[in-house]
């Protein structure tokens, strides 16, 4: 059976994953991203579906990131009106990220009419709250491990990928070729063997076609352990007697920090100060993970049976009014304070910053990837001054990282999974990569496995016997 698949984006760059597969006279969408980074790829979001929204049959989700999840709003509002499946916690996470995608949309459009910058008059947001709850009316949570049937003649399933809370690679099988089924697996974005509280990528069988990132194709991660770099910098942070910050992504960093933290108070590793996790989109991921805790890796499982709250160190303080946020700015002893957003663009870690940064005895601790152009770059960069709020600031604060945090495979991680394959796939499309690191990708698994190695073109057909 002739079955196309189309890259309508994550095509030689990483974020606006949206596959198409066209079947059996219907269309699955898998994932459904916005492009971010740099204006050229934002303004691409603008730009007219390629097919018409309101002939897709469905949407099947890998994970709840924004460069996965957060063009559905628009999508619904020009047309589409099918089911929307993703694993249980998933669905409560896209929840919560549309709605912030949705609120920020709208404040970037008032903020265009307000300073005239924008080419249209009014400026108008890509979409609004109430698309993205029309959105949120569609979502239909599934287990891991549950069959579906997203369209007659297939099978979906869900498995874990350890990349987010919910994260999962997604198989087709073929139900109406008995004598020769075939399975087309998207890998989503493939997390790490050993996560601080996520389980390990599942092992997929007897798969024929694979559609897979690349994001660390061409890298591989520090091998520092989290647990003991947090330790440290902690302890050389609180001997300072200041404030420590930690910009952190709102959605898994935050939570995994928490834990970590935990971990080390109760290990006597590091004393247990005041801790605010100052950031309303965290709190609500934290209820989340909370609620999903048969979702988490062994040891997490383990605790969490033995009584033990595993997300909350022990002078935890959630801050979600605004007011409170800007009460901690007085903070001059020694705590932390884990705020977004994780790269310093905005968001409160913002005020902590234009406070704190003066201040030699305090410190700044990063704990995730700082891209380019961005204030977390610029800091790790040992920049002496940082622009915030129209004014220069002056950089004296102890600047920090620890690199081990990253919810990406690398290459070898990458190579391993795949190594456990029981059979050749016939061929393999990668995506989600920027080209250096998709074709070193490419030519590791040619090299590794002798596969055929697709780099997808943005929006051309590819045809496989599916
Ligand atoms: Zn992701």
């Amino acid at each position: 059976m002739s079955t196309t698949l189309r890259f309508l984006g994550a095509a030689g760059t990483v974020t606006g994953s949206r596959h198409l597969v066209e079947t059996r006279g219907k269309r699955i969408l898998v994932d459904c991203g916005l492009f971010q980074g740099p204006k050229r790829n934002r303004l691409k979001n603008w730009d007219p579906f390629p097919v018409d929204p309101n002939t897709i049959d469905v949407v099947l989700l890998t994970h709840a990131h924004v460069d996965h999840i957060g063009y559905l709003p628009r999508l619904v509002r020009d047309g589409f009106h099918g089911r929307i499946y993703a694993t249980h916690p998933t669905v409560e996470l896209v929840r919560i990220l549309l709605a912030d995608t949705a609120h920020l949309q709208e404040e970037e459009a008032k903020y265009a009419n307000k300073k005239g910058y924008s080419k249209h008059s009014p400026a108008l947001p890509l979409f609004t709250q109430r698309d993205a709850e029309r959105a949120m009316d569609l979502l239909y949570g599934v287990s891991y491990g549950d069959e579906f049937t997203p369209i007659e003649g297939l099978v979906a399933k869900y498995r874990d990928v350890g990349h987010i809370l919910g994260s999962a690679f997604l198989s087709l099988k073929t139900t109406d070729r008995p004598d020769r089924p075939k399975k087309l697996l998207f890998s989503g974005d493939i997390g790490r063997p050993h996560d601080v509280i996520l389980r390990p990528p599942s092992q997929p069988y007897n798969v024929d076609y694979l559609v897979m990132e690349s994001t660390y194709g061409d890298r591989l991660h520090d091998p520092e352990d989290v647990r003991q770099g947090l330790a440290n910098a902690l302890q050389q942070a609180f001997s300072r007697n200041a404030p420590v910050l930690i910009p952190s992504f709102a959605v898994g960093r935050s939570q995994s920090l928490l834990y970590l933290i935990r971990e080390l108070e109760e290990e006597g590793a590091v004393p247990a100060v005041p801790i605010y996790l100052d950031s309303p989109m965290a709190l609500k991921a934290l209820e989340t993970h909370q609620n999903n805790l048969r979702d988490l890796n062994l040891t997490c499982r383990r605790k969490t049976l033995a009584g033990v709250d595993i997300f909350r160190p022990k002078h935890l303080h959630l801050v979600s009014h605004q007011r409170e946020s800007k009460a901690l700015c007085k903070k001059t002893d020694r705590c932390i304070i884990i705020a977004g957003s994780g790269m310093a663009a905005g968001g409160r870690i913002l005020h902590h910053l234009r406070q704190n940064l003066p201040n030699p005895l305090a410190t700044v601790l990063f704990v995730g990837y700082q891209a380019e152009g961005t204030r977390g770059r610029a800091l790790r960069d040992g920049k002496p001054h940082i622009r915030m709020f129209g004014q220069d600031v002056q950089v004296r604060a102890h600047i920090q990282s620890i690199d081990g945090f990253s919810g990406h495979a690398d290459y070898l991680e990458m190579l391993a999974w795949l190594m456990a394959f029981n059979k050749p796939v016939s061929r393999v499309f990668l995506t989600h990569g920027e080209p250096d690191a998709s074709a070193a990708l490419q030519a590791k698994i040619r090299e590794e496995f002798g596969w055929p190695v697709t780099l997808p073109q943005e929006d051309h057909p590819y045809t496989i016997d599916f």
